[in-house]
């Protein structure tokens, strides 16, 4: 892949609200020195657009594959053998987003818990970086990765990453220390954000990696609009000042521990 200064680990640019300029969002990403991105699929019907988006741009693009907690009740034996299919394909650096979403999940918790366990196993079975989801379920979250990944990773940093992280200070130190990377977007931008920057000043830059969640989740500067990958200067920019590190180290570090994450070894 190609090195650019800053690395998207969470984007959805296979949404249609990219039809129209697709190229251009990569070009404006790139112009900003963001030169590496992961495409990430909520559900099965995103996985061909996801891949073939990743096989459109070698040099910038790899993709996860996943099944968003949104959809936990399809979690069945027959899904988890089509994940394993795809899962050993080049351009496949991770399995996600799944996780648990308690605040505006349709599905039980139980049916939530039950997938999440059932996939963490498989990527524990398949030594595969996780993309995970969570909103309003950091316990239940902290409970079962303790139960499948209960020692640190062999032979590296990190079992995968909390993606959009929402947590106290508390849960982020406690999945840190635990192997899991920390995922920083928009929401560290807004000025009234100072819990979810102490979470950051708290877990220090060596576990944390930059996403925007594109479209959702636009920086401050952006704010009701579509948001881009262009905006991963500005994430940097308030972690700068959250660790008293100059932007550019930021990109250098953060850069650093998405290669590691998603073992991706062209740093
Ligand atoms: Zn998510
Ligand atoms: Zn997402």
């Amino acid at each position: 892949m190609s090195v650019g200064a800053y690395f998207d680990t969470h984007t959805h640019l296979t949404d249609p609200r990219f039809d129209a300029d697709r190229v251009e969002v990569l070009a404006r990403a790139a112009v900003v020195g963001v030169g590496r991105l992961v495409e990430i699929a909520d559900s099965p019907e995103d996985w061909p657009r996801v891949l073939a988006f990743a096989r459109a741009w070698p040099e910038s693009v790899r993709c996860a594959l996943g099944l968003h907690p949104y959809y936990a009740e399809r979690c069945t034996d027959e899904f988890l053998a089509g994940l394993e299919r795809e899962i050993g394909l080049p351009e496949v650096v991770a399995v996600g987003e799944i996780g648990l979403d308690y605040a505006r999940g349709p599905v039980a918790p139980d049916i939530q818990k039950a997938a999440l366990r059932s996939l963490l196993a498989a990527c524990r079975r398949w030594d595969k970086p996780v993309v995970i989801h969570c909103r309003e379920a950091y316990a239940d979250l902290w409970a079962i990765v303790q139960e499948i990944f209960h020692f640190p990773p062999p032979g590296r940093r990190f079992w995968g990453v909390v993606h959009c992280f929402s947590g106290t200070p508390d849960d982020a130190e406690s999945l840190a220390v635990a192997g899991w990377a920390i995922g920083a977007d928009g929401p560290v931008t807004y000025p009234k954000n100072a819990r979810l920057r102490e979470v950051f000043r708290r877990v220090g830059p060596g576990v944390v990696v930059l996403e925007t969640d594109s479209p959702y989740l636009p920086p401050q500067s952006s704010r009701g609009k579509r948001n881009e990958p262009q905006a991963v200067p500005e994430i940097a920019a308030a972690l700068a000042e959250v660790w008293a590190m100059s932007v550019s180290d930021v990109a250098r570090v953060t850069s650093e521990n998405a290669g590691e994450l998603f073992r991706l070894p062209e740093i």
